[in-house]
């Protein structure tokens, strides 16, 4: 799951990024507006977290800006207290949340957690697919009801199937969505392939059915339709 910081308070901005990247999240933090736009241009988020007033403009725009891209990624506006009419604005136009400062970091991870439910599996808090069940709060993954152990980007990867079931994810896509920017994608080419084989040898192990097919020259399918 990506999650955007637009933030220009720097200790606020650290231990969200430390804490929600701790919580399995892998998140990246901008200062600026203009930052914030260029991001958002190149990259895809599921979560974007947008403080309201930043040095070089307004929050508000930057979702305007999302709408305007057709971002699908869930939005929540940091706001400060007194500041209703920003954060009316804000859900407005199209923002999810909003959260008024200062807040408890678990708070905000409860918001992330239920508009990523929303927007991928229609709020339920457990995807289920035959075989597989994924509690999304626990982030604990069975086959047949045993539980399956995996990595966080081996996780990552299952929903991100799951959210792309029967179609064809590009490698550039399972890239993006496993390290964002913070990697050469010709190095992580390999790093996919290597998780994708893990994810698929245990759910293997614990009977499920064999989901994951690779189409030559384009990237993977999880195909439930075997
Ligand atoms: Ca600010």
């Amino acid at each position: 799951m990506k999650v955007l910081i637009i933030e220009d308070e720097k200790a606020l901005a650290e231990s969200v990024e430390q804490y929600l990247n701790q919580e399995g999240y892998r998140s990246e933090k901008v200062a600026g507006f203009n930052q914030a736009r260029e991001k958002i241009n190149l990259y895809n988020y599921d979560c974007i977290i947008v403080d309201i007033g930043l040095p070089d403009g307004n929050g508000l725009d930057i979702i305007k800006e999302l709408k305007q891209i057709k971002s699908d990624a869930g939005i929540i506006i940091l706001s400060a207290r007194n500041n209703l009419k920003d954060r009316i604005d804000g859900l407005e136009i199209g923002a999810d949340d909003y959260l008024t400062k200062p807040f408890h970091l678990s708070e905000l991870n409860a918001r992330i957690k239920s508009i990523i439910r929303r927007r991928s599996f229609s709020g339920s808090k457990e995807v289920v697919c035959n075989e597989i069940r994924i509690d999304l709060d626990s982030m604990n993954v069975f086959v047949n009801d045993q539980p399956l152990t995996l990595t966080k980007k081996e996780y990552d990867l299952l929903l991100f199937f799951l959210s792309n079931k029967n179609r064809v994810v590009t490698k550039e896509s399972i890239a993006e969505h496993l390290w964002g920017d913070n990697m050469d994608l010709v190095d992580s080419y390999d790093f996919i392939y290597t998780h994708i084989k893990n994810l698929r040898r245990k759910m293997l192990d614990k009977g499920a059915n064999d989901y994951i097919q690779t189409i030559y020259g384009m990237g993977y399918k999880f195909n439930l339709t075997l």
